[in-house]
């Protein structure tokens, strides 16, 4: 847990809802450490060629903004009005109702109503009245119209990147409005102004850099992969292969650089590579497109086009037939929401056809692309992989539907079929806590950073309360999720509200109940840890 959060949960769960004094009309924010995210470093933008790089930081005085700031901003909306359709739509329609108010992970942990998402979308609807409606041009106020002020921009900032773009508040919209939508037009229009956060954007520039967030270079993407070959040969006896750019492969796999960077993505990274082993995949990973996910989305458009072209242009080079993605979240929004419109059709590649069972992904006939739990949930059905689940023994799991593969994809049977496959032990969250009505981590959409901790902790609080639930009710010790991000700042949130209980990704269980040609007794999982190790339990 990050030193910069001092706060103690018994103190951060008593969340006060009484209304503010103030109207909400009023924008004044109070930047304090531990709700907002530094700026992006000045590098960062310039790399990007993006606007208005300089040092700056969300709690100066002065930001530093263009001179014609305004003019920038008015145009920025009127652009996008024109460009998209939902955009117009969502500025207009909303009536008010409050069904997605209390819907919002960051308004049910920090009890700030502009966290609504009603009202975090009204911070930006209340200037289009002003200045593209005929009532808010004529009666302003009245009409729920506000001027455009420097103040505004910043309460902008602080509101729009306290939203992880999850989408939860549009399940309860009686509309359809996205308010996640309505948070990437402000993000846009933010970094109009070269006002944009570091943890979203360096991960950005990193990807054009050395083909990953995390700015690995290829020798060490190739040393780490080798490591943990050499791991799962010590754990199962087994070497398994790492092929890396190779040429005419049948299928491109590509994973969030999370899981071959830190723990414990990386046990779900061995769990790729034995599983792919085992059947013999004719596949390749690639150090140019080492990187499934695309932090375009918490940016810009024209960002998440550009780097979903490294994929398909990888694809194309190394003469694949499809492409395979691991355990990801944004990265599964992109390509089914976004992607085949952006940079497809895909057409050079072949519809999606599981080299083991024959199945055909039709699903992916478009984009060409199939999800890891898709094809291994496959496997199973067809008998393909001798598993035992007793190995898994000791682990009590339930699983955290990750945001955008839930609400993107409607992808809530697959990882459940592989979990309950490979464990004897799993236990569901109560049922306004998942599938579509999943919690967010409270870290996603470039958010998961250390110096907003406080407002992570706050966002995550519904999620970690339903998995104290299920601890308390079934003693579960483990969170299983499928995506990156997810494991990186679900490790946090537990340790700060469940610290009994460890995050996993799936195939890491897969890895250790997979029982694979020629290995030698195992006794360990791919953690290292004894298959039937007892876990301290004393206080469930
Ligand atoms: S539920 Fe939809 S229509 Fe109702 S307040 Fe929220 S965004 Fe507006
Ligand atoms: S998209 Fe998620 S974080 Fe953003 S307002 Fe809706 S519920 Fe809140």
């Amino acid at each position: 847990m990050s030193d910069e959060l001092k706060i103690k949960p018994e103190i951060l769960e008593k969340v006060d809802y009484a209304l503010p004094r103030k109207s909400w009309l009023d924008p004044a924010v109070h930047f304090r450490k531990g709700t907002y995210c530094y700026s992006a470093a000045p590098k960062n933008v310039e790399y990007l060629h993006m606007a208005n790089p300089r040092e700056w930081q969300p709690h100066d005085e002065d930001w530093k903004l263009p001179e014609n700031w305004k003019e920038i901003v008015l145009n920025g909306i009127k652009e996008r009005l024109t460009k998209y359709r939902s955009f117009q739509v969502f500025m207009d329609v909303c009536v008010r109702c409050g069904a997605c108010a209390d819907k919002c992970h960051f308004y049910i942990g920090s009890g700030d109503p502009k966290n609504m998402p009603v009202l975090r979308a009204e911070l930006l609807r209340s200037i289009y009245r002003n200045n593209f409606t005929a009532a808010g041009k004529i009666l302003g106020r009245l009409a729920g119209g506000r001027e455009l002020t420097v103040d505004v921009i910043k309460e902008w900032f602080y509101y729009f990147y306290q939203c992880t773009e999850c989408r939860r508040c549009s399940v309860f919209c009686p509309y359809g409005i996205d308010t996640a939508e309505i948070t990437m037009m402000a993000r846009e229009l933010l970094n109009l102004l070269g006002l944009n956060i570091n943890w979203a954007l360096e991960p950005a520039a990193n990807c054009f850099r050395t083909g990953n967030h995390l700015g690995i270079q290829p020798h060490t993407f190739k040393d780490t992969l080798e490591f943990f070959a050499d791991e799962i040969e010590d754990i199962t006896g087994v070497r398994v292969n790492v092929p890396i750019n190779k040429k005419g492969a049948e299928i491109l796999f590509v994973t969030p650089s999370g899981d071959y960077f830190a723990d414990p993505g990386t046990f779900t990274c061995m769990g790729y590579l034995a599983l792919f082993h085992e059947l013999g995949l004719d596949y390749t990973w690639s150090a140019y497109a080492s990187e499934g996910g695309n932090f375009g989305l918490f940016n810009s458009h024209d960002l998440i086009k550009s780097l979903n072209a490294k994929i398909y242009a990888e694809a194309k080079r190394l003469g694949v037939k499809w492409i395979m993605g691991g355990e990801c979240g944004h990265m599964w929004r992109v390509i089914h929401q976004y992607m085949d419109t952006m940079n497809g059709p895909a057409d050079f590649l072949s519809e999606p056809v599981s080299p083991i069972t024959g199945t055909r992904f039709e699903n992916a006939r478009s984009s060409k692309m199939v999800h890891i739990c898709e094809f291994t949930s496959d496997l199973i059905r067809h008998g393909k992989l001798k598993l035992d689940p007793s190995r898994n023994d000791r682990l009590r799991v339930t699983f955290h539907d990750s945001c955008n593969p839930a609400r993107a994809m409607g992808f809530f049977e697959e990882p459940r079929y592989v979990l309950k496959s490979v464990c004897n032990n799993f236990f569901e969250m109560p049922a306004n806590t998942i599938r579509e009505q999943t919690y967010c981590c409270g870290g996603g959409a470039g958010l998961g950073t250390d110096e907003n901790m406080e407002m992570r902790m706050r966002g995550g609080y519904p999620r970690a309360n339903a998995v104290r639930y299920v601890r308390e009710r079934h003693g579960v010790n483990r969170l299983g999720c499928i995506c990156a991000i997810d494991r990186a700042t679900l490790h946090s949130l537990m340790q700060y509200w469940v610290p009994e209980v460890e995050v996993t990704g799936i195939h890491e269980l897969v890895a250790n109940a997979l029982v694979m040609k020629g290995e030698k007794e195992r006794e360990v999982d791919m953690r290292g840890e004894p298959f039937n190790e007892k876990e301290d339990d004393s206080d469930v």
